[in-house]
């Protein structure tokens, strides 16, 4: 789960008020139309241009352009990226219904959860076994002591046969591992402490959801200068002591993914090189066992639509499409947009909180077929 995910998962559970930062946000209504944002901050009124905050800055585009509305995606949809959203048979059975309506064929749930919590998950989702997948986490405790090891991949194996297909979401932010709420500060996935868990999940056809590092603005100073300042301030990572930088976590994904070829690596997020796509394509040739998700990444490509085009044209065999942010249809509808569509500077800060303006990137029927689909059908399909 990346930090808008959470926002809209805890604004969900109803647990925004006890997040100062949720209202910083415009916690979006999910399904909310384009043009009606209940919740967006009221403009102040007659606000000269000296008093208005960046973060309630909502321009409208002035351009008499083709406004594409993506109601459907264009080809059936497989969604790698997604958490244990919907609570109650109700949410589910809702989930299922917006599926339908979209596209999206099948969604990984990646519970990062593991014990009793993930059996709970893996019940509720039951119902839909076609629809959903569950992915479990580690069990990170004891990380510091002997036997870590072997206690945390007897509880993978256990998890595999209560109906984990795969493991994620495990994070890595910079200062150690995380899996939920079990955490192993200090540890990073190259640790020789790990080496055994990843090789047991190639071994047991699990594929790993691994989310390395944040955007890059998340790292850098808080100023006037930070292109992604709104969003970056709230989930700011240059104040902790102790972390790893993005270059160097990456660093860490290419030197843990070598060592375990028989196992299927995902990198959420492009791996956060969205800001350097042609890194990205570097660590991606070098790793044949690797793939990138490219969830809750759109409003940071869109901005760099043919830069972004040419990168999905040239990896498009190791893209695969995912979400992060909630289960409104509008939420996948904006995703669709971006891929499928030519639409130029359009809006989307509410759903996103950066306040560029998004692009299209008009994706060839080929590409979307793949990113969209058989590329996860693949990767699903190899573990058998
Ligand atoms: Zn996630």
């Amino acid at each position: 789960m990346n930090r808008r995910s959470f926002l809209k998962w805890a604004n969900l559970a109803g647990l925004a008020a006890g997040l100062p930062s949720a209202s910083a946000f415009g916690a979006t209504v999910e399904d909310t139309k384009a043009g009606a944002r209940p919740d967006a901050p009221a403009t102040p009124k007659a606000a000269s241009p000296e008093t208005i905050l960046l973060k309630d800055y909502r321009p409208q585009s002035i351009y008499k352009i083709p406004i594409t509305e993506v109601a459907k995606a264009k080809f059936p949809v497989i969604d790698m990226h997604s958490h244990p959203y919907a609570k109650t048979a109700a949410e589910i059975d809702e989930w299922v219904r917006n599926m339908d309506e979209v596209g999206i064929e099948k969604t990984m749930i990646l519970t990062m959860s593991t014990g009793a919590a993930f059996d709970e998950i893996q019940r509720k989702y039951a119902k839909h076994p076609e629809r959903f997948e569950m992915w479990c986490g580690f069990d990170l405790a004891g990380f510091d002591k002997p036997g870590f090891g072997p206690a945390a991949v007897k509880e993978l194996e256990r998890c595999k046969q209560a109906g984990a297909r795969g493991v994620g979401e495990i994070h890595d932010k910079g200062q150690g591992l995380r899996s939920g709420k079990s955490k192993a500060p200090g540890m990073h996935p190259d640790d020789p402490r790990m080496a055994a868990i990843w090789d047991k999940c190639g071994e047991l056809g699990m594929p790993v959801s691994l989310h390395v590092a944040d955007p890059i603005w998340m790292y850098q100073k808080m100023d006037r200068h930070n292109d992604g300042l709104m969003n970056a301030y709230e989930w700011r990572l240059d104040n902790q002591p102790n972390i790893v930088g993005l270059s160097g976590m990456v660093d860490i994904l290419e030197r843990t993914v070598p060592r375990h070829r028989n196992t299927t690596f995902i990198a959420c997020h492009f791996a956060n090189l969205d800001y350097d796509l042609a890194r990205l394509g570097e660590v991606l040739e070098r790793n044949p066992n690797l793939y990138a998700d490219i969830s809750a990444r759109y409003a940071e490509t869109a901005p760099i639509p043919r830069f972004a085009a040419a990168f999905y044209e040239k990896h498009a065999d190791r893209l695969v499409y995912g979400t992060d942010m909630g289960f409104g249809k509008a939420m996948y509808r904006i995703t669709f947009r971006i891929l499928e569509s030519l639409d130029e500077h359009f809006y989307e800060i509410d759903q996103f909180s950066y306040h560029w303006s998004l692009n299209g990137f008009g994706l060839s029927d080929g590409i979307l077929k793949q990113v969209y689909h058989d590329n996860a059908a693949k990767l699903l399909a190899a573990r058998a």
